[in-house]
């Protein structure tokens, strides 16, 4: 049965898109407010790509604490916390350490599998619908160690989950693992493949969703600022813009890490906070790469994209801002000789440094459902590593629950009030 209650989603990155796409398809009269112009940074821009099922194990997971104490101390380490008295900062970080335990993980680990299995085959969809026009390949996912204990960490941690989870890992020796990529020379000590996953080019993506949106009959509203909202008997009437008051019958808040700005005055709460990544893209790279890769001990992300390359990486939770740190960047930079030796510092002369924020809750699950108190506004957001990958899972879903069908993944982990 097709729908015509009319949705406004707030915020144009790629997850306000696929909410924009599933509920248009639904035959909903959509409109998306983005405070930016329709050529705009979002924090997909710069991604990595990745649509990672292999992804299964939640920031919060054991060991993470005591790494990022440990990572503090080290502003060129993979992850670093600005110290700052931060009331929200405070909180988050308590939430954090709470769900950083083993049983969350087993609880967690199904539910990501499920959101990343669904959002590639939803993917695949697109790809076909949009005629293969943002380079989606399905090459897997090759997690390089570059050291024999490295490669032993992920065998036991990541590969053995993922392999009990259905998400199938194989562990590779060097030799099986420089088989798989014979155009580089790798210095490692193997690696854990990860068939199923695949990869994007995300500028790509966000330009042919927007297109299909247009012709589907989406109205973007560019350069509109959400500030507030008007309520009315537990309902939202309407979201105050720099355009005017505007009314909806329904409202869903995809604002990446402003959400919990976007939601002042509702007296709601939301954790979050801003994980700042940053990637450099060679233009022309010297060898030919076919598999993203990430290089495991220090966290770098690595993928082919067109003729490019896009090296990528870091989590730094300092706050809302657009500061550029040069020595993480340059950690991004010392790590990538060790695991691709053809590679040096000189390749990276002249590559500005792109950074994006990741909206990071403090159990590593999204917020996916509607708020109690306003029954008709709904959150999409906070998918911090893997915003990507399940941006289109994240949309369907957000149309299920206004549609009143049932979800196609469960949604208790996601709930939005779960910090109320
Ligand atoms: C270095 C790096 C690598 C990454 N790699 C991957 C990867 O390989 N795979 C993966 O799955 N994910 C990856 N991610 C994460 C992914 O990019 C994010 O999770 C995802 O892009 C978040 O999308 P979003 O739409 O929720 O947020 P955003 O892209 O931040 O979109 C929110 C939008 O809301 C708008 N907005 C904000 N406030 C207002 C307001 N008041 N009024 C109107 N509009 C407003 C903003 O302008 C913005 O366009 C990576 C991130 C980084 C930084």
């Amino acid at each position: 049965m097709r729908e015509s209650k009319s949705v406004i989603v707030c915020g144009g990155g790629v997850v306000g898109l696929c909410c924009a796409y599933y509920l248009a398809r639904e035959g909903r009269a959509v409109t998306v407010l983005e405070r930016n112009g329709e050529v705009r940074d979002h924090c997909a821009l710069g991604s990595a790509g990745y649509v990672s099922p292999s992804h299964v194990i939640p920031l919060a997971a054991p060991g993470m604490v005591w790494q990022g104490l440990k990572w503090m101390l080290n502003p060129r380490s993979p992850f670093y916390i600005k110290p700052r008295l931060d009331s929200d900062l405070l909180r988050w970080s308590w939430l954090f350490m709470r769900s950083a335990n083993r049983a969350h993980v087993e609880r967690a680990a199904p539910i990501l599998r499920d959101l990343c299995v669904a959002s590639r085959a939803l993917f695949e969809e697109l790809d076909d619908i949009t005629g293969h026009a943002f380079e989606f390949k399905k090459e897997g996912l090759l997690n390089l160690c570059k050291t024999a204990a490295g490669l032993d960490h992920e065998a036991h941690g990541l590969a053995r989950l993922a392999n009990e989870l259905g998400v199938e890992a194989q562990i590779l020796n060097a030799a099986q693992t420089a088989a798989l990529e014979p155009g580089i020379k790798l210095d490692v000590a193997g690696s854990v493949y990860f068939p199923i996953d695949a990869h994007l080019t995300p500028w790509r993506f966000a330009q042919t969703l927007t297109a299909l949106l247009k012709e589907m009959g989406v109205r973007f509203q560019w350069n509109t600022t959400v500030f507030g909202w008007r309520t009315e008997a537990g309902r939202i009437a309407a979201v105050q813009t720099t355009a005017g008051d505007l009314l909806a019958d329904e409202f869903v808040l995809a604002g990446g890490s402003w959400a919990p700005a976007m939601l002042t005055g509702l007296g709601l709460r939301l954790p979050l906070q801003a994980g700042k990544g940053y990637s450099l893209t060679l233009p022309q790279p010297r060898f030919k790469v076919t598999k993203p890769m990430i290089c495991t001990e220090r966290r770098i992300a690595v993928t082919p994209m067109g003729d490019t390359l896009r090296f990528g990486g870091t989590m730094e939770l300092s706050g809302i801002n657009h500061d550029v740190r040069l020595e993480r960047v340059q950690q991004i930079i010392d790590s990538v000789p060790l695991y691709f030796p053809e590679l040096t510092a000189a390749d990276f002369s002249g590559i500005q440094p792109w950074h994006g924020l990741r909206p990071v809750a403090p159990d590593g699950m999204p917020y996916v459902g509607r708020f109690n108190r306003y029954r008709n506004l709904t959150a999409a957001c906070g998918h911090a590593m893997l915003g990507v990958t399940m941006a289109p899972i994240s949309g369907l879903l957000v149309a299920e629950i206004l549609a009143g069908r049932k979800p196609s993944v469960a949604l208790q982990m996601l709930d939005p009030n779960r910090y109320a």
